[in-house]
């Protein structure tokens, strides 16, 4: 056998079954490195088993992120293991892909088309987006945080006025907003969740915004609860803060989940940049823009909205490439496979998905409300398909939502519980976000877990109760 001749002499013995080989027969090594090689096969099956001990992400109801992709977008992946995304040189159309896609978004979220950008796209826009992908959020996060401080630290240069002092306003964050806050040294001030809220109100914003504001961040998705923060309200109040002050506080949108599901559920709904105040917008395209893990999207209103200073040029083509970015080396496959699913769906595809999972949503919701002890914080109506509740009397339920997560898990659900934040902590909540790949059926049975679920931590017989196999 050919395979055979090109091993080294005793690490290979076709008769040795996987699973009966020197790798297999022992504990694996976890702190230093083995002394020899393996066979592939032997490694890939030990290593695929030991996979298997992670839950099933297919029943992982707490992310936002993609777990479910088309063969092909597999394919896309393979075929794009070794494309160094920032190597626009050797790899000019991967490049190029990835300025189509910001163009589209920029269109998608109504960019002006007057030409003010950089004009780095050659798509079928109108080219002159500017916007750069990233790994996720986080550092489109960080990348629209950034720009922020250094309009507002030349702003008060050019007055003769302090820069020592930053402060970003915002309401219920995901925890890269913090991480933005502290590593880039900007005060976080985060107004508190009022009783009964989803998310910043615009009344809050007064209380916390002043000469020191680099930006207000409104959310479309609050990672909480699953609702849209009011982003042409609270651009409103900051346009009367304006009126009153003369503060000009600029409002980036962290559209994480909600700037791919809002274009195509709630084309109406206006909080791109139609309002004047939104000067930049992240996205993660592997949450609701349906490529796999591993890319998000910044995106400025206008090129002179990202200061000169932070923009990098790389060669490109015999010319130069504006970058702007945190990482250097970076997968391409991930801003092909989003360009794949816009070519992909269009429109009308993007569409049919979201509103099939907040069709999803919308049932899963009705059912748990009719439970009983649950009372609906997000019904799936109106922003992400998603659905959070709260234990209407934790006092009296008999059971918690922890121990409900607990017994799903059982199942093989995952479907997180968690406090609150800041000042609501006592309030704990669950959440199911409805995905691509989620089907209506798998959420009907789900239901039926959690009817179960709660019978069973309510009924308070022994836990054996249940292991006859009667009840089902
Ligand atoms: C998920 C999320 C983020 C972080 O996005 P990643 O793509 O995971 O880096 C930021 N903000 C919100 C609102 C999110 O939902």
């Amino acid at each position: 056998m050919a395979l055979h001749e090109v091993r080294e002499p005793g690490t290979y013995d076709g008769a040795t079954d996987v699973f009966a080989s020197p790798l297999s027969e022992a504990v694996l090594p976890k702190h230093h490195l083995p002394a020899e090689h393996s066979r592939p096969e032997v490694v890939y099956a030990l290593l695929h088993n030991e996979l298997l001990l992670d839950g099933n992400a297919a029943q992982n109801l707490a992310t936002f992120c993609t777990t479910w992709t088309d063969d092909e977008v597999r394919r896309l992946m393979v075929e794009c293991l070794d494309k160094n995304l920032i190597d626009k040189d050797e790899y000019p159309q991967t490049a190029e892909i990835e300025a189509r896609c910001v163009n589209i978004l920029a269109d998608l979220w109504h960019a002006p088309a007057d030409g003010t950008g950089s004009g780095t796209g050659s798509g079928s826009g109108t080219g002159t987006a500017v916007g750069c992908s990233t790994t996720g959020s986080s550092e489109a996060a960080m990348l629209g945080g950034l720009a922020l401080k250094w309009r507002w630290r030349e702003r008060r240069r050019r007055e003769g006025k302090p820069t020592d002092r930053p402060n970003l306003v915002a309401g219920p964050v995901q925890v890269c907003w913090e991480k933005f806050a502290r590593y880039f040294d900007v005060e976080l001030r985060q107004a508190p969740l009022e009783p009964g809220a989803t998310g910043l109100r615009p009344h809050q914003l007064r209380e916390y915004v002043d000469e020191n504001t680099i930006g207000v961040v409104a959310i479309m998705g609050v990672t909480y609860t699953c609702d849209y923060e009011p982003v042409a309200e609270l651009a409103a109040e900051l346009d009367r803060i304006q009126a009153e002050t003369g503060l000009d506080v600029p409002v980036h949108v962290d559209a994480a989940s909600g700037g791919f599901v809002a274009p195509f559920l709630h084309p109406d709904l206006v909080w791109d940049f139609r309002l004047p105040r939104v000067a930049s917008i992240n996205a993660s395209g592997h949450k609701y823009g349906l490529a796999p893990l591993g890319v998000g999207w910044a995106v400025w209103r206008t090129a002179e909205l990202l200061p000169e200073e932070l923009v990098f040029r790389v060669s490109y083509l015999g010319g130069d490439m504006p970058t702007f970015a945190l990482n250097f080396s970076r997968p391409g496959g991930a801003v092909v496979a989003q360009y794949y699913a816009f070519l992909r769906l269009g429109r009308g595809g993007y569409r049919r998905v979201q509103q099939a999972c907040a069709d999803t949503a919308r049932q899963l919701a009705g059912e748990i409300s009719e439970l009983g002890p649950f009372t609906l914080l997000y019904d799936g109506t109106g922003a992400l398909p998603a659905v959070s509740y709260t234990l209407t009397d934790p006092a009296t339920a008999g059971f918690s939502l922890y121990d409900l997560s607990d017994r799903l898990r059982m199942r093989g659900w995952q479907v997180p519980s968690y406090p609150l934040p800041a000042d609501r902590q006592e309030t704990v909540i669950q959440r199911v976000l409805v995905r691509h790949g989620v089907g209506r059926d798998e959420i009907a049975l789900l239901a039926r877990d959690i009817r179960d679920a709660v019978a069973h931590l309510t009924q308070g017989g022994p836990a054996d109760a249940d292991r006859s196999g009667f009840r089902h």
